[in-house]
């Protein structure tokens, strides 16, 4: 789904909520007593479905909301009941940010390159953020897809998100950043600090147990493998400076996971003429399929991910390169014609469920 097709999508689907559910950007307002939930996808400009499986979940809800009640006695159900989807939106503002890399994914469009992770600078947005930035789990090599950037936050991108996660009345509760190109719902921390000491975020046994909760309902109802557990320990490779540490680490959100959505069954099959397409997008056949373990994967997590008793703290704890929320919010606004004009993309695609204004 192309960048503006996208915007028509999301469009449709928000047309579905009730229309006081939804808010636009300019038009919020902020309630002390909300709960935020917020996704976050198309950080890697290759992966294309993360954007589209949002917007259909989007969709999904919509729909639910209108759905007549059907009570069930199975905890193995796919798709969203009228139920969660009720509770969803009475428990929470979504924020939605269904293209956070708007000219990478530009520059994916205009060369067919299926292979291009970065933004249109190359920088990879997920190691630029101030959670251990610039160690050995990145590269300083501009020529390298995992190139952290000149600086922390140099990618106006990523000092939007920062700026976001910093300006929020309340913290938010759950962070998901959307990918693709395996089977994988990857808990904090990825760090490789952490990685060598064991760190973990305070909240990590209760995200666990909704994370292995939701993969267990996703294995019963569509057969589906994930992988569940500490980045650290499931993947190979250390990573510094990603967006869903930071979430956990220094933005104290209790529920933030990297959600891997899809995988090739056999990647190295999967090369041939698209590239690197196949490896991480599903092809026609496997759209549909892959949407609807997204869906159920994704309302499982919200079902399971309850918000612990203790809110969390107000301030960040210190951690591996941990920065303040006033230098944060100091890098953010430091706009230059580039970060703004990419911050209005950003606007642009911020939508909101409930009444939250978006940053
Ligand atoms: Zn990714």
């Amino acid at each position: 789904m192309s960048a503006s097709r996208l915007r028509a999508a999301l469009d449709e689907a928000l047309a579905r909520w009730p229309a006081e559910s939804v808010t636009r950007p300019a038009e919020g307002h902020s309630r002390k007593d909300e709960q935020f939930l917020s996704f976050v996808s198309a950080m890697h400009a290759r992966e294309l479905l993360p954007s589209h499986a949002l917007v259909s979940f989007v969709d999904e809800i919509g729909r639910a909301l209108q759905a007549p009640a059907s009570p069930s006695d199975s905890d193995c159900v796919a798709g969203m009941s009228r139920e969660l989807a009720h509770w969803i939106r009475d428990t929470y503002t979504l924020h939605l940010l269904p293209l956070l890399n708007p000219d990478g994914r530009a520059r994916v469009e205009a060369t067919s390159n299926y292979c291009w992770r970065g933004n249109a600078r190359g920088v990879d947005l997920n190691r630029n953020f101030p959670w251990a930035w610039g160690g050995e789990g990145a590269s300083h090599n501009p020529r390298s897809e995992e190139y952290c950037g000149k600086t922390v936050l140099s990618e106006p991108e990523s000092a939007f998100l920062a700026g976001y996660a910093s300006s929020l009345v309340n913290p938010l509760q759950i962070f998901l950043s959307l990918h693709a190109g395996v089977h994988h719902i990857y808990l904090p921390f990825a760090d490789s600090i952490s990685r060598a000491s064991g760190a973990a975020p305070d909240n990590h046994a209760a995200a666990l147990a909704a994370a292995v909760a939701a993969a267990g309902t996703v294995a019963c109802a569509h057969g589906v493998h994930f992988d569940v557990g500490r980045a650290a320990d499931l993947s190979e490779y250390p990573a510094d400076g990603t967006i869903f540490d930071f979430m956990a680490g220094a933005a104290n959100v209790p529920f933030s996971y990297a959600l891997e959505l899809w995988g090739a069954s056999n990647p190295a099959a999967a090369e041939g003429s698209l590239g690197c397409n196949p490896i991480f997008n599903p092809q026609d056949f496997e759209l549909a399929p892959a949407l609807a373990v997204a869906h159920t994967l994704i309302s499982e997590l919200l079902a399971n991910a309850v918000p612990p008793s203790v809110p969390p703290a107000p301030h960040p704890r210190a951690a591996p390169g941990a920065v303040p929320r006033a230098t944060l919010a100091a890098l953010a606004s430091a706009a230059s014609p580039r970060a703004l004009k990419i911050a209005d993309l950003l606007r642009s695609t911020c939508h909101l469920a409930a009444s939250e204004t978006c940053p």
